[in-house]
C-alpha cells in the first residue's frame, strides 16, 4: 500500500481512516474491482462491522488481502459504567496498542449524544483536569475517534444523533486527524452525521481555530474560557500564557463570522476562584455583543487538586448575573451523577488499579 496513507500504531495502513477514494485506489492496487471498495466502506462506516468476519458479501480472498495489507481499528470494550439515575453510560475502550480511552453515552429527549476523546491523555495542563496529569501519550487516529461512536452505537443499539469532541485530549492539538474524522463522520457514504450536530471543544489554540474557520464547515465550536481576565485564566490554563484572551476571543469572533454558528463558552465554576460577583460582572462585559451561550459547569473535583465546585445556589446566582446582561446561560445538567468522574478520571482509576 502507498507509503503516504495514514498508519495504525503497528505501521500498517489504517483502513478505517481512509476516504472512499483512497480505499478505492487500494482495492484497485490489490487487483480487485472498484465496487469492492464501496462494499468495504459501507461495512465499516454504515454497518459498523466489528471486523471482516461480519462482512457477508466480501469474498474470503479479499478478506485475506485486507488482513495482510491493513490494520482494522475495532475498539475493545474494557468496562462500561451504567448510571442508575439516568441512562448515561461511561465506556472505557482499549486500543490496539494497549492504551485506554474513555467516552460517554448520554440520552436526551432529542436523541443520543456521544462525547469522545481525541487523544490518549492531554498536554494542555489545565489545572482542574484529570486527563492532563500525566501529559499526552499519543494522538488518536480518525478511525479511533470514529470507532468510539460506532462501538457505542453497536453496544447500545441506538442511533447517535449528536457528537461532542469534549472527552480527553485537545482536538485542535490533533488537527489533521480531527479534520479527517469530521470528513468521514459527516460524509454521506458513512454515518452521515449533520455537521450542525457535531461540536468541537478547545482550550483555545488560536491558529487552529482560524484554520478551522476557513474550512467552510458548519460544526459548532465550544471554547473553554473558565476565566474573565488573563491573570486568572493563566492560573487555570497554561495555554493562556501563549494566547491572550483578546486573541482567543477575536479568533472565536472570526469563527462565528465565517460559519454563522453560535459559539459556546464553557466556564467551570471553581469556588472562590472564578465565581465571585466581580467575575460575573467582568465576564458579562467581556462577552457583550457575542452571539453565544455560556455553559456553566460546577468543577468536578479531582483528588490531585484542591479545587472545589461552586454550590447550586452560587451557580444560580452567577447565572442570574450573566442573564441580567442578556447573555444566554445554561448550567450543565449533571448526567450520570452516580457514575460521575471528571474528564479523564475513569481512565486514571483503571490505570491505577491495573498497574
Ligand atoms: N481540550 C478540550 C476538550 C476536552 S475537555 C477543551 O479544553 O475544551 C472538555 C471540557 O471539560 C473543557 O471545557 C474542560 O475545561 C472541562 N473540564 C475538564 N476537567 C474538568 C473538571 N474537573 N471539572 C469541570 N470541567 C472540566
Amino acid at each position: 500500500m502507498s507509503k503516504d496513507l495514514i498508519k495504525a500504531p503497528n505501521g500498517k495502513t489504517d483502513i478505517k481512516s481512509l476516504t472512499l477514494s483512497e480505499l478505492t485506489e487500494c482495492v484497485k492496487e490489490m487487483g480487485e474491482p472498484k465496487f469492492r471498495a464501496g462494499q468495504l466502506y459501507d461495512w465499516m462506516h454504515k454497518k459498523h462491522a466489528a471486523g471482516y468476519d461480519d462482512m457477508s458479501n466480501i469474498s474470503k480472498s479479499l478478506k485475506e488481502k485486507c488482513l495482510e495489507n491493513f490494520e482494522y481499528t475495532s475498539l475493545k470494550v474494557v468496562e462500561v459504567l451504567e448510571s442508575k439515575v439516568d441512562e448515561t453510560k461511561k465506556f472505557l475502550f482499549g486500543l490496539s496498542d494497549g492504551n485506554i480511552i474513555e467516552s460517554v453515552y448520554m440520552k436526551y429527549k432529542f436523541g443520543v449524544s456521544v462525547c469522545i476523546s481525541s487523544q490518549v491523555g492531554c498536554r494542555m495542563g489545565c489545572r482542574f483536569c484529570a486527563s492532563t496529569l500525566d501529559g499526552v501519550v499519543r494522538n488518536l487516529l480518525p478511525s479511533e475517534m470514529l470507532d468510539q461512536i460506532y462501538s457505542i452505537s453497536r453496544y447500545t443499539g441506538q442511533k447517535i444523533s449528536r457528537v461532542v469532541v469534549m472527552g480527553s485530549g485537545e482536538p485542535l492539538d490533533n488537527y489533521d486527524n480531527l479534520l479527517r474524522f469530521i470528513d468521514l463522520l459527516t460524509n454521506e457514504d458513512g454515518l452521515n452525521l449533520g455537521q450542525r450536530n457535531l461540536t468541537v471543544s478547545t482550550c483555545g489554540i488560536v491558529p487552529n481555530i482560524l484554520k478551522l474557520a476557513d474550512k467552510n464547515l458548519s460544526i459548532n465550536l465550544a471554547l473553554s474560557l473558565h476565566a474573565s481576565n488573563n491573570d486568572k485564566r493563566k492560573e487555570l490554563m497554561p495555554i493562556a500564557n501563549k494566547y491572550s484572551l483578546d486573541e482567543v476571543l477575536s479568533a472565536c469572533r472570526t469563527y462565528f463570522e465565517k460559519t454563522g454558528r453560535q459559539l459556546t463558552f464553557e466556564y467551570s465554576l471553581v469556588s472562590g476562584v472564578n465565581d465571585t460577583d466581580a467575575d460575573a460582572k467582568e465576564l458579562s462585559e467581556l462577552l457583550s455583543g457575542f452571539n453565544c451561550v455560556v455553559n456553566l459547569i460546577p468543577v468536578n473535583p479531582i483528588k490531585e487538586r484542591s479545587y472545589q465546585p461552586t454550590d447550586r445556589t452560587g451557580a444560580l446566582a452567577f447565572k442570574n448575573k450573566l442573564e441580567k446582561s442578556r447573555i444566554n446561560v445554561t448550567i450543565r445538567r449533571e448526567m450520570g451523577r452516580d457514575i460521575n468522574g471528571a474528564c479523564g478520571q475513569l481512565r486514571r482509576r483503571h490505570l491505577e488499579e491495573t498497574n
